[in-house]
């Protein structure tokens, strides 16, 4: 498990299935209270990968979401953002 964890991927058990996820992924569900959908995408926002603090992360709804924060972050559209770190 601590291989994983330093690798930055944690295998979880859901619902009687093992699978790898992000540990960034696990911090916000964890948070949320809730499993992410495959197309809810979490962006760091210091753009550090290993920096998986609440407050740097972000979940974006979708792969275009994700490239319009990364492109221009005032470009982002109503619904885009599901969960903002800075707002904790
Ligand atoms: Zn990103």
């Amino acid at each position: 498990m601590l291989a994983f964890w330093l690798l930055g991927v944690i295998l979880k058990k859901t619902k009687g299935n093992y699978r790898y996820l992000p540990k960034a992924r696990l911090v916000v569900e964890k948070h949320l209270g809730r499993t992410l959908n495959p197309d809810e995408i979490v962006h760091h926002r210091n753009e550090k990968k290993n920096d998986d603090r609440l407050e740097n992360l972000m979940v974006l709804n979708g792969k275009a979401a994700h490239r319009r924060i990364h492109n221009n972050p005032e470009s982002l559209k109503p619904g885009d953002v599901i969960f903002d770190g800075r707002n904790l």
